[in-house]
Parts: structure tokens; C-alpha cells; sequence
């Protein structure tokens, strides 16, 4: 079976996934955006069962900032972390994945509320790296 392995950015907390994921989920909602600074939040959403803290399981703080919507993470680096405010499932922030996932995004939520910078412009540049 497919095991893979996650960690935040100090590698206090770390954590594996049993099995397949069937792609990643983008919430665009305006929660997301102002909670982690950036245009959205890239989600896995794994079955309780398949997951397991490998470490740092009580190394986290839980912010709650509205009355359903809450962002874990690292007490030391701040990394957001998979929350596991679902009965059902854990919501396992995608960035923290440490190895390619081998697959791509398969849904956007929330898009009407989609900073409206979340696009390229015509003249956009990728680069491999930072630009020298
Ligand atoms: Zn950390
Ligand atoms: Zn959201």
C-alpha cells in the first residue's frame, strides 16, 4: 500500500497517509486567503483511518477564528497543519506533503470569492527558480 509521509517546515510534527488520494482541493474562500496569506489553501482530504501523527502530536495550537472554521499548526514554525476538526476526515494542508503527490488539483471551491490577482497575466513569467 502507498504510504506517504508529511511534515511542517521545523519537522517537529510529522505525519502519514495510507492509500490513494484522488487529487487536491483549492478553497478560495476569504477565510482561507486572510488565514495563511496567500490566494488559497491546498487541501487533501483523507479518511480518519488512513491517517496517523508520526510525531509532535501535541505540538500544535489550534486558532479558532470563526465559530466553524479553525487553522492548526505548528507551535514552533507555524506551518498550517491537517485539521482534525471532521469526524469523518482530516484536512491535510497539501504544502506539506514532503514527497511529489503524483497528482493535481481536481477541484477549486469557493471561486467566486477568488482574489481577483489569482491569474496569470498575459505576460506572466515561471521561472525554476527566483529570477537572478
Ligand atoms: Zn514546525
Ligand atoms: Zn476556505
Amino acid at each position: 500500500m502507498t504510504v506517504r509521509t508529511g511534515s511542517c517546515l521545523c519537522g517537529a510534527r510529522a505525519y502519514e497517509i495510507e492509500g490513494e488520494i484522488g487529487g487536491v482541493w483549492i478553497c478560495h474562500c476569504s477565510l482561507c486567503r486572510k488565514a495563511t496569506g496567500a490566494g488559497g489553501i491546498a487541501i487533501l482530504i483523507v479518511p480518519r483511518e488512513r491517517f496517523r501523527w508520526l510525531r509532535g502530536e501535541d505540538h500544535g495550537v489550534t486558532y479558532e477564528l470563526r465559530e466553524s472554521y479553525t487553522m492548526t499548526r505548528c507551535k514552533t514554525c507555524g506551518t498550517p497543519l491537517p485539521a482534525e476538526t471532521d469526524e469523518k476526515n482530516i484536512y491535510v494542508t497539501a504544502g506539506t506533503l514532503d514527497e511529489p503527490l503524483g497528482k493535481g488539483i481536481r477541484t477549486h471551491i469557493f471561486c467566486a470569492s477568488r482574489a481577483d490577482w489569482d491569474r496569470d497575466e498575459p505576460d506572466v513569467g515561471y521561472f525554476d527558480e527566483r529570477p537572478g
